[in-house]
């Protein structure tokens, strides 16, 4: 439970703020963030999750609101554009119906874990909620939320069916600097709302059945950014030796099962992951013979593969984010090379190769580009069989919200 009375509250008085042309630019096309040096003046310092009203320097005209974030560089994040708006839990409430309306295909069709909200393309910039059936697990990035944690959580209440809400915290949230926790009672994988998260929660994606550690797993518990991927999968699975690379809890593996895949093996450095991965695999009916699991290390397990001369006809690599900051990004794209080049090693001919990247830094086509010259490098001709992107409950609103992209292809040998 949450006690609300421990929670800062952010000031009555509002941060009237000045900026640069170009900000100015990018807020009237849209564009939710305002970084620290694009701010000329504003009126006093504030606290994290005060809101900034920003006013362009011409006319006065009012063109953002947002939550003011002084420990990040993107300073202001906003959250209404153009046309003034109070906000309150009303505002959030309308925020909220409208991201479920976009997410009513995915519901129809008898999906119960998705992507509720996508951060700053639904309209709540650095905060994810993610329904795992009945469960709501709500992740925050910035402590600019937490005095409207109150107004956020009524609206869910209003807006939203569900019986359960969990809170996650971003590391930085976790900090020693930030000590959330501490300071206001709240800690990673409190639950909020409702009883039970403590064992795990289970849920339907495109008919097939999974459990997540919603309280203690990556991210939120599982990555519905991969479903339509894995859909993908399912359909070419037939027949096929699989390898799931960077399988975590098998999201790839139980769909490539459901496609008639012969044999799997899922390599991953978490051993719980591969323990729910087991689960999965039974609580879908597929017996546990057919899956080997393989815990450890990704590049020196596949290189172990290698040796022992093992071939598969569908291997999959959804490596974690190798570039989260400009300095990593040479590291990754030689992982990415030795990733692909390992993967195509122990591919038989006509063999099928899943490839994707989930770090923002590297875009897409330069992700496509280096997974086709890698290929070529290492003596390998791939036939491309699809390029993809994002799913429908992860819309791309602005163009650092994109960071998915995956590569199918087939092998010539
Ligand atoms: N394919 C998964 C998601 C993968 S997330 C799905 O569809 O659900 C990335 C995974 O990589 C995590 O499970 C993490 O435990 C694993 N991982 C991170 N570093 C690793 C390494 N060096 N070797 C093997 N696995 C690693």
């Amino acid at each position: 439970m949450i006690d609300y009375s421990r929670l800062p509250t952010s000031s009555a008085k509002n941060i009237s703020v000045r900026v640069k042309g170009a900000a100015e630019r990018a807020l009237r096309q849209g564009h939710p963030w305002v970084f620290e040096d694009a701010i000329l003046r504003q009126s006093h310092l504030g606290n994290a999750g005060d809101l900034a009203v920003i006013y362009d320097r011409e006319k006065n005209n009012f063109l953002a609101v947002g939550l003011y974030d002084p420990l990040s560089p993107i300073r202001i994040k906003v959250l209404q554009a153009l046309q003034p708006m109070r906000i309150d839990r009303d505002f959030f409430a309308e925020k909220l119906k409208a991201a479920q309306a976009k997410r009513e295909a995915l519901i129809n069709e008898g999906t119960t874990g998705y992507r509720l909200v996508y951060g700053e393309s639904d309209g709540f910039p650095a905060l994810i909620i993610d329904r795992y059936g009945d469960t709501l697990v709500m992740k925050l990035y910035t402590s600019a939320w937490l005095p409207h944690l109150q107004a956020l959580i009524g609206a869910l209440e209003e807006a939203i069916v569900f019986d359960n809400l969990v809170l996650r915290l971003s590391r930085a949230l976790q900090s020693d600097r930030l000590n959330v926790a501490k300071l206001y009672g709240l800690e990673d994988g409190q639950q909020l709302i409702g009883a039970g998260a403590d064992k795990p929660v289970t849920f339907v994606e495109n008919g097939l059945l999974f459990q997540a550690d919603v309280r203690k797993g990556h991210k939120t518990g599982f990555f519905y950014d991969q479903r339509d991927n894995r859909q993908m999968v399912r359909e070419m699975a037939k027949g096929r030796r699989v390898l799931d690379v960077f399988s975590y809890t098998g999201g790839f593996s139980v769909y490539a099962l459901a496609g008639g895949a012969r044999t799997i093996t899922a390599l991953d450095i978490s051993e719980p992951a591969l323990e729910t991965l087991k689960v999965n695999v039974e609580k879908n009916g597929y017996e546990a013979k057919l899956v080997d699991v393989i815990a450890g290390d990704a590049f020196s397990g596949l290189m172990q593969l290698i040796q022992a001369r093992r071939q598969f006809n569908l291997v999959i690599v959804d490596p974690p984010a190798f570039a989260n900051s400009r300095a990593s990004m040479r590291n990754a794209v030689m992982a990415y090379r030795r990733l692909v080049e390992m993967a195509l090693r122990l591919l038989a001919k006509d063999g099928l190769l899943m490839m994707a990247s989930c770090s923002s830094r590297i875009k897409a086509d330069m992700f496509f580009e280096l997974v086709e010259r890698s290929a070529k490098v290492s003596g390998y001709k791939l036939d491309i069989v699809e390029k993809t992107g994002h799913a429908l409950d992860h819309p791309v609103g602005f163009p650092e919200a994109a960071y998915l992209k995956a590569l199918f292809a087939r092998l010539r040998k």
